[in-house]
């Protein structure tokens, strides 16, 4: 085996539902998608697509830039030797995890379909055929968040993720209070924040709200606020953007910070590195999700495939796009939430899905 060529596709992934957080609405995102192609013509799909500029340091256009470095660094190397993969590109480029896990997910990929298995069972095989997932209710009026959370929770959701910050903590309280009311006993609530409060709002917050049983997702935008945080209220601290690397993760375990994690394969630099990071969330019993900004079904696959894996009393769930833009690139097997749950793709071996020639386009880049 041998990476004989990389084509880069631009996907746009138009919004056909709001998603709103503290700092940004998600409007249309241009997703990355990556073809690895081996010396035999099998080609291992990668993608990520950042949700908003505002949301996280990378952006879309950044990434298919990264890629210019990133893909001939990986020519003429077996794909499966993962290790040589991403020293390789690490040599080539500091940062830009980004772009490295848009071409990590795709040789997981093609490894997948070169041995005939599932990158499910290259990651260490499924814990559960079916992953947990959770809903986003996103900023809004006491009365919406309340009535979208019961309708999440009809549609058996038993995962709610509430969007807070970016207006007076008074708005943040009614709606949490509000959210509250409509849960069910099974209902997992975690409030997220995306960074948006202060320490002493946080604070606040939890403390106007210390009778309802929630976790805190990213309320302050620093480790050290959230150190505050974590000293002075009762409610779990779940550690999203401040996630950055699998060292950030093992000291927020250790210290004692992190409840739990949402992490993502785009920001920790694709299926290797979370592979890391799962065995040493799982070895420490402290639950993760696992998860993208944004994308469509191959980031999505490769997320479910990670989630599949997490013993389930540790998992957070696996967060996917596709119920804001309703658009598969694998109609058949592209994944798809039933009943707060998502089913595995089978469509082959790899992350399970078959795409028409094609479907993405004409190139934007090709690197041979
Ligand atoms: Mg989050």
């Amino acid at each position: 085996m041998s990476i004989r060529e990389v084509r880069v596709y631009e996907v746009p992934l138009e919004t056909r539902s709001s998603y709103t957080m503290s700092n940004s609405t998600v409007a249309t995102p241009v997703s990355t998608v990556v073809e690895v192609v081996d010396a035999d013509g099998t080609i291992g799909y990668g993608e990520v697509c950042m949700a908003s500029p505002q949301f996280q340091p990378a952006h879309n256009n950044g990434i298919r830039a990264s890629l210019s470095i990133l893909a001939p660094a990986i020519l003429g190397i077996d794909p499966l030797k993962l290790t040589v993969i991403n020293a390789a590109m690490n040599t080539a480029m500091t940062g830009h995890t980004e772009g490295k896990a848009a071409l990590d997910i795709a040789c997981w990929d093609l490894i997948g379909k070169k041995l005939d298995r599932s990158v499910v069972d290259l990651l260490g095989g499924a814990l559960s055929d079916t992953i947990l997932t959770y809903h986003v209710v996103g900023i809004g009026t006491p009365e919406q968040a309340a009535s979208d959370t019961a309708a999440l929770l009809e549609a058996g959701h038993t995962r709610i993720q509430l969007k807070t910050g970016g207006r007076h903590i008074s708005e943040d309280i009614a709606c949490i209070q509000a959210v509250a009311e409509a849960l069910k006993p099974d209902t997992d609530l975690a409030v997220d924040t995306n960074r948006g409060w202060s320490a002493a709002e946080a604070i606040q917050v939890s403390n106007a709200c210390a009778d309802v049983r929630m976790s805190l997702e990213q309320p302050c935008a620093t480790e050290q606020e959230l150190h505050q945080v974590k000293a002075q209220c009762s409610h779990p601290i779940v550690v999203d953007e401040s996630s950055t690397d699998i060292r950030a993760v093992a000291r927020m375990i250790s210290s004692g910070l992190a409840d739990g994690f949402g992490l993502k394969l785009s920001r920790l630099g694709g299926l290797t590195t979370m592979r890391s990071v799962r065995d040493l969330c799982m070895a420490a019993r402290v639950p993760m999700s696992t998860d993208d900004a944004w994308g469509g079904d191959i980031i999505a696959a490769a997320c479910v495939a990670l989630g599949a894996t997490l013993d389930p009393q540790f998992s957070r769930g696996a967060w996917i796009a596709h119920p804001y833009h309703q658009q598969h690139y694998d109609e058949v097997n592209g994944p798809r939430i039933e009943n707060g749950l998502v089913t595995l793709p089978t469509g082959g071996p790899g992350l399970g899905l078959v795409f028409e020639d094609g479907c993405f386009g004409t190139p934007q880049a090709v690197y041979r």
